[in-house]
């Protein structure tokens, strides 16, 4: 074929072949087969990562035992076979991205989610269905949505916000059931179009939010009283139903009277940053022209995820997150 250069060894008489063949393509081949390299490359790039799953955390999905060996290949991911339960498994099962197709689109279209793009526009970019995308959006979120402050320490804020109800994107059902509500009539002063969400911050940056069945004492202080360290300081606006909630949880509670002109109290007691974090998410959220309140927590997660990672969110974290292996940072001191 020409192009050997004489008396080199070759070490793969194929592989030689294939690199000749490629004089004869044409320029539409060519781009073929750069795409083909660039697929290739992309789903070892995925695999690569889903596979410390279960290299930082070998054991059984199923049992939860530890004694696991490897058990063939599918898929390009290593199979792993329980020696208690004998349940086949690959650092995949069991979590949300589990059977999903398109896996050398994963990374594009984690790189979608952190720039916060629309479905549309992510099916656009990442050459796939507008309803693999919707399908993809929820399956990557499921556990961001759940990755959120567990205890806030030193100085916190609490807010409570409004986003209104929505049965937005109804016909793409989810094997999930709606979100119960209780009463049709308006709830303590709210209307019954808006979804009350408790957003909590404290200063070192952990966040947590809560979408509220009802923004009354007993629901605010049911979130509140878990997440707040013993010795934490609470600033909140002062408003009625989150006022009467942090007095029965009994807490340090600093109220700012916003409506009186107050700011700051003492030089660090204020809701600055909550109202920040409040500011900065609907801003954001305007994007999506209204989501469905069903899948509200999951927007919630997504945002808190590029909050923690300010302007520098890449989509391997984003994957990282998606399947769980990607914990928040649990501040222990004030
Ligand atoms: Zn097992």
């Amino acid at each position: 074929m020409g192009i050997n250069e004489m008396g080199v060894m070759m070490e793969n008489a194929e592989f030689q072949e294939l690199t000749n063949s490629i004089q004869t393509l044409t320029p539409r081949q060519r781009g073929q087969l750069a795409d083909c390299l660039n697929r290739v490359e992309h789903v070892e790039a995925v695999n690569s990562l889903i596979e410390n799953r279960i290299l930082t955390t070998p054991v059984c999905p199923k049992c939860g035992h530890d004694q696991i060996a490897r058990w063939g290949k599918a898929s390009g991911l290593q199979r792993y076979r329980c020696a208690s339960c004998h349940v086949t498994f690959n650092a995949l099962t069991g979590t949300p991205l589990a059977r999903l197709r398109h896996k050398d689109k994963w990374l594009q279209y984690a790189q979608q989610l952190a720039d916060g793009q629309s479905v549309r526009n992510s099916a656009k970019a990442c050459g796939v269905h507008y309803n693999t995308t919707f399908r993809w959006r929820h399956r990557f979120l499921a556990l961001p949505n759940e990755q959120k402050a567990t205890t806030l320490v030193g100085i916190a804020e609490a807010d409570e916000t409004c986003f209104p109800e929505s049965f937005k994107g109804r016909k793409h059902d989810m094997p999930r059931a709606p979100r119960k509500r209780g009463g049709k009539a308006a709830q303590s002063g709210l209307s019954a179009e808006q979804i009350p969400v408790l957003i909590c911050r404290d200063r070192a940056g952990s966040t947590a939010d809560f979408v509220l069945e009802k923004a009354d004492n007993a629901h605010i202080e049911a979130v509140l009283k878990p997440l707040l360290a013993t010795d934490a300081v609470l600033c909140t606006d002062s408003a009625r139903a989150l006022d009467g909630a942090v007095r029965d949880i009994g807490i340090t509670h600093r109220p700012i009277n916003l409506s009186a002109g107050v700011r700051v109290i003492g030089r660090v007691y204020h809701v600055q940053n909550v109202n920040a974090y409040g500011r900065r998410l609907k801003e954001w959220m305007r994007r999506f022209h209204g989501t469905a309140t069903r899948y509200l927590p999951n927007y919630l997660g997504w945002r808190r995820l590029i909050d923690r990672n300010r302007g520098a969110l890449s989509p391997s974290t984003v994957l990282r997150a998606a399947l769980g292996m990607y914990a928040v940072q649990q501040t222990t001191g004030t």
